[in-house]
């Protein structure tokens, strides 16, 4: 074991995973990724039976920025012995376990992942980073920091009992009882519907009655129609890059719908679910859906949980006495404890440290020594970034900055749209175009 190794990465989601997968093919660099998970997993309190990836299957740890390397979905297809089946089947987009499955195969073959550690801190010593776990600490030239995103629980349900009132997050955590109980789920996004799905596929175990709230105007579908896709390539994200703060936010905003949108298959299946449950089996309306609303509050009365929900239009809070509450509310990026040692060394913008276009930290310490992050700069690199579009290319990203090298081609692309040559807009007319391309 070196005594200070050139990297150490911390978490081994898909993100660090990729970058693991890059820089195993350099023999020069020495290497260690940590997680304090005992074995790799990918959301498992979100691994429902028939849940489907929302990205081709080619975008996965290596094969957009290097189809060659060993790591690439198609040698897992092979090597398991499943290409010519998988390739029957006729799907673009694999089902979420097998893409656990391909990490997990992936991981298998690899040597320089540590499970069953946790990061506690990272400092820096005055010549390396002293990278302190639940295990002894470790020096690093430079780490990468790919510890993934947080559920995002509303306020107004913190408090309650975590059995009754749990993030999406927890819900396959353990054996959960449903059948004939009231459940409120909050948040019309992809997860929500997933959830919703679930409960209504659950045989037995199926809820008496579903309450289903949004505050959007609709169960809106994702938005991966062709043009749209292209903000998931990264020329756009390096136009993103260059554009200024107030109109990146924007951007970001009106481009939800581009990754957190209800996939059409997901929105058919529902739709149909509801008209079976309903007309053919007679089941009475088992869900009930309320759009414009978002969750107000949430009381323990004798008799339940009391959901209160607000009207984006002022009418009268409605309220659904209900026994389970579901929040499948999202996630949400925060400057990480591990990281909070080298705060003062940190440039912070708007509480969060600010992104090199090179994925690393912009700080005061020694310019050969960088802290990466994976997966935490939506506000520098826009909706791709949580997404696994972009995965391979970042890494790539961030492994030419690692070695001082071109390894790997990360410029331009083609595309079909001219980003960087279209005449500068004023913010208000770009996005009146992008409302266009999100709601076509
Ligand atoms: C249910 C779900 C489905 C998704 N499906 C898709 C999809 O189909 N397509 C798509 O493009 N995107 C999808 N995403 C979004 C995104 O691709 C995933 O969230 C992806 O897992 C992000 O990878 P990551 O490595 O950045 O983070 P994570 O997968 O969250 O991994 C972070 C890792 O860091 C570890 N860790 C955290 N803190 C520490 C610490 N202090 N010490 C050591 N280890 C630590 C954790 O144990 C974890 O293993 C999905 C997200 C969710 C929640």
């Amino acid at each position: 074991m070196p005594k200070t190794f050139d990297l150490v990465g911390v978490g081994i989601g898909p993100s660090n995973l990729s970058l693991a997968a890059l820089t195993s093919r350099e023999p020069n660099l020495s290497a260690v990724f940590i997680d304090h998970k005992d074995a790799f997993e990918w959301h498992p309190g979100l691994m429902l039976p028939d849940a489907q990836m929302q990205v081709h299957f080619l975008k996965d740890l290596v094969t957009p920025v290097d189809p060659t390397n060993p790591y690439s979905f198609l040698s897992f297809l092979v090597d398991t012995k499943r290409l010519y089946r998988m390739l029957v089947t006729g799907r673009s987009k694999v089902p979420r376990r097998e893409f656990e499955q391909y990490c997990q195969w992936a991981v298998a073959r690899m040597d320089n992942l540590r499970f069953g550690t946790r990061v506690e801190n990272v400092e820096w010593d005055g010549s390396a980073f002293a990278v302190h776990t639940d295990q002894g600490m470790l020096r690093a030239r430079n780490v990468v920091v790919g510890t993934g995103l947080a559920p995002r629980l509303p306020q107004s349900v913190w408090g309650h009992d975590p059995e009754q009132v749990f993030h999406t997050d927890q819900l396959l955590r353990h054996k959960r009882d449903f059948a004939g109980k009231r459940v409120a789920v909050v948040g019309g996004g992809q997860s929500g519907a997933e959830v919703v799905h679930y409960l209504l596929n659950s045989g037995t175990q199926r809820p008496a009655q579903i309450f289903w709230g949004t505050r959007r105007s609709n169960l809106l579908p994702l938005d991966d129609s062709p043009f749209i896709d292209e903000l998931y390539l990264p020329d756009y994200s390096h136009h993103f890059y260059g554009r200024p703060e107030r109109e990146r936010e924007d951007i970001v905003q009106r481009l939800r719908l581009s990754s957190d949108g209800i996939s059409i298959p997901l929105l058919e299946e529902l739709y149909q679910r509801l008209y079976d449950l309903e007309l053919l089996e007679g089941g009475g309306r088992s869900c009930r859906i309320l759009l414009n609303h978002s969750l107000r509050d949430l009381t323990r009365t004798p008799d339940g949980l009391v959901v209160s929900w607000q009207s984006a239009y002022g009418a009268e809070p409605v309220r659904q006495t209900v026994d389970i509450v579901i929040c499948a509310t999202g996630y949400e990026h925060s400057m990480p404890d591990l990281l909070l040692g080298l705060k003062d060394q940190l440039a912070i913008s708007d509480g969060m440290p600010v992104v090199r276009p090179d994925f690393s930290l912009e700080w005061d310490g020694p310019a050969g020594h960088r802290i990466f992050v994976q997966n935490a700069a939506q506000r520098e690199y826009g909706v791709a970034d949580p997404n696994l579009s972009l995965l391979a290319w970042r890494s790539a990203v961030i492994t030419n900055s690692l070695i001082g090298q071109e390894r790997y081609d990360t410029g331009s692309v083609s595309t079909a749209l001219d980003w960087d040559t279209a005449d500068p807009q004023p913010a208000d007319e770009v996005s009146d175009e992008l409302i266009l391309n999100t709601h076509h």
